[in-house]
């Protein structure tokens, strides 16, 4: 180990790991395009997008340049009091590629910054609400300050982001009382049509996965129901639904039907709970449409983006809402929204994100994520056969192998890099989302291919 991981190794925390026991980390050098290049010279291929954020590859030649102009005006200037191109620009952007119903934004920091806004957005509207909002007071609406969420969601990291994150893999009981306690359904068991790699969901059927049954394609109307009684019984304490629309990220990489968020967005309505759509890993075109809601057609009260939404250049999220959301809030006790980041609408972070708005949309996204959905489900079919594989699915480019056991971490990484590609699997997860702007066909084969051969490897 040289002196620098040696530093790094004794005083540097990574994510999600010990100081005394860490998994191993490799020193990157550069990256461009979709490649990555290691301080020894190692060349691996990028499968990751650095979690979902990296669409058009690292240094990007035109997001390099939109950095460099900006830095010549200027970095950062404070947005109390202050507003700049760089934040108008991206709204007037942003504005026309969301659900229509959404007029305001609120940039943040981070997507568990945007988590936090959202939330706080839900629970400042019902005491709007209570206090003259509804056009009479109505103090019971004040008590609408809970969440109903599902099962194995994942919503980042800080305090009540992580209280609406799955209660095990989010290791809640860790935290104890000192998390809010929320209303968690389970999650949706019917699958997204066509999502499926290898088999058909009847001769699925036969074999036991990890979900109990079937993972059927087809909606089974059943799936709603935890929601519809959570609702009943308990919809006078609830401020919102939040959720991942269609994609569970990094809760589990499931895809589930789109049909269960109209039924999600009826119950809503009929109780009187928001409906908050965290769009942060899925939106910008990773699961085959601009935003994960276009596949049900349903329009969030509020919504978050973040991840890609700069290109994966620097941090930078936004919360997304409606007059109605908004002008309650504004309109009544204490007229105003009570969040400001130090960093809100960083010139610099949204200079990037119009640039890679825009090479988005104009730069035929829509076809190149099409063909790599294609391309794995093709390639990564063979991996359906090996008995350890409970699911092979392909949604967009994401494609995911989930294995019956948890996969051995530090062995499969070391393999990955030995075999020049960049994955990083997590419990009984390998799976791929390359830089789908700027990845060719062979990279993503060589992505493919040496994935499982990998999972072979363990899981044959
Ligand atoms: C990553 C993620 C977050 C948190 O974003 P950070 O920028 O890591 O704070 C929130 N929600 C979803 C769905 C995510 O994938």
């Amino acid at each position: 180990m040289n002196q620098d991981l040696q530093f790094d190794r004794e005083h540097i925390w990574h994510p999600y790991t010990s100081t005394t026991n860490p998994l191993p980390v490799y020193e990157v050098k550069s990256a461009s395009g979709a490649e990555i290049e290691l301080a020894d010279g190692t060349r691996l291929v990028d499968g990751m997008s650095s979690w979902w954020c990296a669409i058009h590859g690292y240094s990007n030649p035109a997001l390099n340049k939109a950095a460099e102009e900006q830095l010549k005006k200027m970095s950062h200037i404070m947005f109390g009091g202050f507003t700049h191109k760089p934040a108008i620009d991206l709204a007037r952007l942003l504005l026309p590629i969301v659900p229509d119903n959404m007029t305001k934004i609120f940039y943040a920091d981070s997507g568990s910054v945007a988590v936090e806004v959202a939330m706080k957005m839900a629970v400042q509207y019902w005491y709007g609400m209570a206090h003259g909002g509804g056009g009479k007071e109505n103090g019971e609406l004040a008590k609408k300050t809970n969440f109903v969420t599902i099962r194995k969601g994942y919503h980042g990291d800080t305090w009540n982001a992580m209280s609406v994150c799955d209660p095990e893999t989010g290791m809640h009981s860790l935290f104890g009382d000192a998390l809010p306690k929320r209303y968690f359904i389970p999650q949706p068991s019917c699958k997204m049509p066509g999502c499926t790699v290898g088999e058909n969901s009847t001769r699925q059927a036969g074999r036991v996965n990890m979900r109990g049954s079937s993972a059927a394609e087809e909606w089974n109307p059943i799936d709603i129901e935890p929601l519809r009684e959570v609702l009943q019984k308990h919809g006078e304490d609830i401020a919102a639904l939040i959720l991942e629309p269609i994609v569970q990220g990094a809760g589990g990489m499931w895809f589930y039907h789109p049909q269960y968020l109209k039924e999600a967005a009826k119950l809503c309505k009929e109780y009187n709970v928001l409906l908050i759509f965290d769009e942060i890993a899925t939106g910008f075109g990773r699961t085959g449409k601009l935003f994960a809601c276009e596949w049900c057609d349903v329009k969030p009260d509020i919504m978050c983006i973040g991840k890609s939404l700069t290109g994966g250049y620097l941090t930078l999220s936004a919360v997304l809402t409606t007059n109605k959301v908004a002008d309650t809030i504004s309109n009544n006790e204490p007229f105003a929204f009570m969040h400001g980041p130090t960093f809100m609408g960083n010139p610099l972070a949204c200079a990037i994100a119009c640039e890679s708005v825009r090479m988005l949309v104009t730069g035929g996204w829509q076809e190149k994520v099409n063909a790599i959905a294609e391309q794995m489900k093709v390639e990564l079919a063979p991996a359906r056969k090996f008995k350890g594989v409970v699911d092979v699915r392909v949604l967009g480019a994401i494609g995911v192998i989930e294995t019956e056991v948890p996969v051995d971490m530090a062995r499969m990484q070391k393999r990955f890099v030995e075999e020049g590609i960049w994955v990083r699997p997590f419990g009984r997860l390998a799976y791929l989302e390359p830089p789908f702007m700027v990845v060719t066909p062979e990279q993503v084969s060589r992505l493919t291919s040496k994935l499982v051969k990998i999972v072979g490897e363990e899981f044959a």
